[in-house]
């Protein structure tokens, strides 16, 4: 199955000069979905995956399926407030302004091999604040799994050291 034939462009989105890749062609599409995300639970299945964590909102779209075909837990990665217990946070720099991330302080315990999953790697600084969140709480980052990375921000330079899986490139 090609992907890329369920990736929408939207030329000026959120911002001018930005192309948006939107991918909710892909989870509109049942057979498209599921075979993405087969394919990161493939990848994922042998790295002995405790915990899947995903950054708001699309990791969640990404992460929660990835987690169930695992079976293992999720934990979401939040922007600030909107967490209700104790949180750690980290901030972090995007491809268009900045924000903080959140995790619940219990969203991962020491030890736990975690991985994340997002659906789409662009500068790498979301990535990176939830890294830094998992590793703050003493998890280990076994892998990383993204549906889209865009190659020209070269986002994988900051998480060299991580495995990483993505499925499309542009
Ligand atoms: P980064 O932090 O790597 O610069 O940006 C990645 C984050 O921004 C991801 O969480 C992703 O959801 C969002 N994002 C940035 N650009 C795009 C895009 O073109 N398409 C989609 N679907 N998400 C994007």
């Amino acid at each position: 199955m090609n992907l890329k034939d369920y990736i929408t462009d939207v030329v000026d989105f959120p911002e001018k000069g930005i192309i948006f890749r939107d991918i909710s062609p892909l989870m509109q599409d049942g057979d498209a979905y599921r075979f993405a995300v087969n394919e990161i639970v493939e990848f994922a299945k042998d790295l002995g995956v405790d915990k899947v964590v995903g950054p708001e909102a699309r990791g969640f779209m990404v992460g929660c399926p990835v987690a169930v075909g695992l079976g293992c837990g999720f934990a979401m990665a939040r922007k600030k407030g909107k967490l209700p217990r104790e949180t750690v946070e980290v901030d972090y720099g995007l491809e268009y302004g900045e924000a903080t991330l959140q995790l619940h302080s219990d969203a991962v315990k020491p030890g736990e091999k975690v991985l994340i999953c997002d659906d789409l790697l662009a500068t790498g600084g979301t990535t990176l604040a939830t890294v830094e969140l998992i590793e703050k709480l003493g998890g280990e980052v076994v892998g990383l799994a993204f549906l889209i990375e865009l190659m020209d921000l070269k986002g994988r330079d900051k998480i060299e050291k991580y495995t990483i899986k993505t499925l499309m490139e542009y």
